[in-house]
């Protein structure tokens, strides 16, 4: 019931709850032994989605997308559509955590750097204290099969990913039959460095003003060849909006 709640972005079911809903949601489903895939998505996928149809199709084949980026949620705006909150991997996976620490619900860590994804494993279990994290993999490894053994192995029922995009949903896709153990998959992207202090996130007061984008762009100048979809990612919506109102 809580998962129903979804804006119409660009053709693509975007769920519109808060975080709580989305939680609870999630707790409802594994309590039925249902199974759920969640990826993020921002501007970026939605650029990289329109260029490449595999990577279209899996990001459609998730059970449930979480807005991830304020001008996904401008765009659903200008759509007519209300989306109650940003809602990105990192806020999701510490909200699971909690939750995971009560249900005692086992946890598996995969990607990042080896140092980065121990590192997370630590910070985590100093945070809850009781959370059961049954196992972790650094994600540069080269044998993607292997990994999927210890995952299955471990006896985890949550799977954090943390490749980057769109390996990470890939690798998702691809295994999410072999795991037949976990309930609850998501891509987390960079959270591992974040959590583990590799990486830092942007300020509050810059995540509140919805500037975290600015924030990684001049902190990571490497990314900032991403950031060219934005720019098209704003002329496609004006266009798509265009659209709707001439067919309107
Ligand atoms: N990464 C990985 N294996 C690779 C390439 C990248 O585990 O072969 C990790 C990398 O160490 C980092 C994460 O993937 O922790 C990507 O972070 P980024 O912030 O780029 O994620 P995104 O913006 O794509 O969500």
């Amino acid at each position: 019931m809580n998962l129903e709640k979804t804006a119409d972005v660009f053709g693509y079911k975007i769920f519109a709850g808060s975080l709580d809903e989305l939680a609870d949601g999630i707790r409802e489903d594994i309590s039925k032994d249902q199974q759920n895939v969640i990826f993020a998505m921002n501007p970026n996928k939605v650029m990289l989605a329109k260029k490449d149809a595999q990577i279209k199709r899996i990001l459609k084949s998730a059970d449930i997308l979480i807005p991830d980026g304020i001008g996904l949620i401008r765009a659903a705006r200008m759509f007519g559509e209300h989306i109650s909150e940003r809602i990105t991997g990192i806020d999701l996976m510490e909200k699971w955590c909690q939750i995971a620490e009560t249900d005692q619900l086992p946890i598996f860590l995969y990607g990042a750097a080896k140092e980065s994804v121990s590192g997370a494993v630590g910070e985590l279990k100093k945070k809850f204290e009781m959370i059961p994290i049954v196992g972790y993999n650094n994600g540069y490894d080269q044998n993607a099969a292997k990994v999927v053994d210890k995952i299955q192995l471990s006896g985890a029922k949550i799977l954090f990913v943390g490749l980057g995009s769109p390996a990470q949903e890939e690798f998702i896709y691809q295994y999410k039959n072999d795991l037949t153990n976990i309930r609850l998959f998501v891509g987390v992207g960079g959270s591992f460095d974040v959590i583990s202090g590799q990486a830092k996130r942007a300020p509050k007061w810059m995540i509140r003003l919805n500037l975290e984008w600015l924030y990684r762009m001049v902190a990571q100048p490497g990314r900032v060849k991403r950031y060219g979809f934005l720019l098209q990612f704003m002329i496609y919506t004006w266009i798509v909006k265009w659209r709707k109102r001439n067919e309107g």
